[in-house]
């Protein structure tokens, strides 16, 4: 097994206090999945608050709280409430299965437990729990260039101001457009200018060189970068560099009027935050940057401090 193997398999905690089944379940699935142990309830929680498995194997006749009780509580923790859960019991009564799966958990299996249902069942879990991630990492990306969409913008511009916010660091933003697009559009074709957005996207995200610079499509032809830990005067060189990376490209494009090819204004804010939740505003200043490098010819960079 390769280090690789072993970040990527998938997590499942094991939640019994009969060393009998633990053996029995660990040797069926240590192979395919990385497994953790806790043998009480208090354990229990306890490993997946901090481990958050994939998956939990939740066995109802534990030391010191049952197993609906764990269930109960890691599903009113908003950090555990969707990690799946597998009911393993000796009790086989229908209305203990019933209690069970009112309270959330996912799956039933009862003891003695034949190893091959065992494995059918988990694999069904941790087969939908990959496809649910797999979605939600699509949900934040633009599909047409692959970059993070707007939502994922939304969200951790969100964190950085915050974080900028404890630590008393510069945060800055940059509104990009791509000039005179429409006639891009309509000389080209709408197809070429997909392949344009694409192409400036690469150029972009080729140009940018920190990796905490989180560059998204903004929507359209707009693009939005925000930078933590950047005050203005960094922030006016990242535009000017993602400016002439656009340019570099010589995409062309002869109806522009600014050039024979592809260019893009900005516009540049930065601030210290000092208001929880104000990137917006951080934004809106940008965005009047941008105005203002459209109406002095654009293809150029204006930015300037967004006062507390
Ligand atoms: P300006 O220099 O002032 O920004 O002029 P502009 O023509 O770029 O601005 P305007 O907002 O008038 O037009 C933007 C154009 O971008 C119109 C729209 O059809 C095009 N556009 C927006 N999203 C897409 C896209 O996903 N694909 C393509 N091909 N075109 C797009
Ligand atoms: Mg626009
Ligand atoms: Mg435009």
């Amino acid at each position: 097994m390769t280090a690789m193997d072993a970040l990527e398999k998938q997590r499942i905690l094991l939640i019994d206090d009969e060393r009998f089944n633990l053996n029995a379940l660990h040797g069926l699935l240590r192979e395919a999945y990385k497994i953790m142990v806790a043998t009480s309830g208090e354990q229990g929680l306890k490993a997946a608050k901090t481990g958050l498995p994939d998956l939990i194997l939740l066995d109802i006749n534990l030391p010191d709280m049952d197993g609906f009780e764990v269930c109960r509580q890691l599903k009113s923790d908003a950090n555990t409430q969707n990690i799946p859960i597998i009911f393993i019991t000796a009790l086989s009564n229908p209305a203990d299965e019933t209690l069970g799966l009112e309270l959330g958990a996912s799956d039933y299996i009862t003891k003695p437990f034949n190893p091959s249902v065992v494995w059918a069942r988990v694999r069904t879990q941790l087969r939908m729990v990959e496809q649910s991630k797999l979605l939600e990492r699509f949900a934040f990306l633009d599909s047409l260039t692959g970059l993070a969409n707007r939502r994922a913008f939304e969200d951790r511009g969100a964190s950085e101001w915050n974080r900028c916010l404890r630590v008393g660091a510069p945060l800055s933003a940059i509104m990009l457009d791509v000039d005179q697009f429409k006639r891009y559009n309509d000389t080209y074709g709408h197809g070429a200018g997909d392949e344009c957005l694409r192409r400036v996207a690469r150029a972009l995200s080729a140009a940018l060189s920190r990796s905490g610079d989180l560059l998204s499509r903004y929507g359209g032809e707009e693009f939005v970068v925000v930078m933590p830990d950047t005050g203005l005067d960094g922030a006016l060189r990242v535009a000017e560099k993602l400016r002439e990376a656009v340019e570099q490209e010589h995409l062309p494009h002869l109806a522009s009027g600014v050039a024979d090819h592809v260019t893009v204004s900005l516009g540049v804010a930065t601030t210290v935050p000092v208001v929880v939740g104000g990137l917006a505003s951080l934004l809106a200043e940008a965005d009047r940057m941008l105005y203002a490098s459209k109406t002095a010819g654009r293809n150029r960079v204006t930015g300037g401090e967004l006062k507390g």
